[in-house]
């Protein structure tokens, strides 16, 4: 199942990944999903290495969304990415991708393709704000994963006043 593409409607916030230079930040949306990585094998023998549980994961990023619970690690959006919006994040904490959702990030990780730590990694759009809106990512992504809307920038002022508010 590709990312809503009613997305970010019937979501909710449910994590902030905030970026180490103090100004910029991400959403984390909900509710997750069983998707394409649970029924991709190459996803799921690497939990199983790693002894972890597959659990749904929910949408990094509100203008430049990427549905974790369809992603399977491809890496093609980290590839094309003329401006480096995505990172591994394995590659710079290797901690279950639930437990990361309200960090820090240095944006420290890998912008390699071939450089994900195993196919439990996912594509972190850490640098959403610098997305120039080419939609290369959307075209070569293979389980249609990310979705990527101008529009969607209100969306995310929106939830950051509501966030602050508490
Ligand atoms: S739309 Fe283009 S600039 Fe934006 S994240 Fe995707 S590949 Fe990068």
């Amino acid at each position: 199942m590709p990312i809503d593409l009613k997305f970010p409607d019937n979501y909710r916030v449910i994590g902030k990944r905030n970026n180490d230079n103090g100004k910029n930040f991400y959403f984390v949306w909900g509710p997750g999903k069983e998707a394409e990585a649970a029924s991709e094998p190459k996803v799921m023998a690497d939990y199983e290495k790693r002894g972890e549980r597959l659990v749904p994961l929910g949408v990094h990023g509100t203008s430049v969304a990427v549905d974790w619970d369809s992603c399977i690690a491809d890496g093609g959006c980290i590839d094309v990415c003329p401006v480096q919006v995505y990172q591994w994040y394995r590659t710079e904490n290797d901690i279950p991708a639930e437990q990361m959702i309200n960090g820090t990030s240095a944006g420290t990780g890998s912008c390699v393709r071939d450089e994900r730590k195993d196919f439990t990694d996912k594509s972190e759009p850490v640098r959403e704000h610098d997305c120039i809106w080419c939609m290369a990512c959307v075209t070569v992504c293979p389980t249609q994963a990310i979705k990527v809307d101008q529009a969607n920038l209100e969306v995310h002022k929106k939830a950051a006043e509501a966030y602050k508010d508490g």
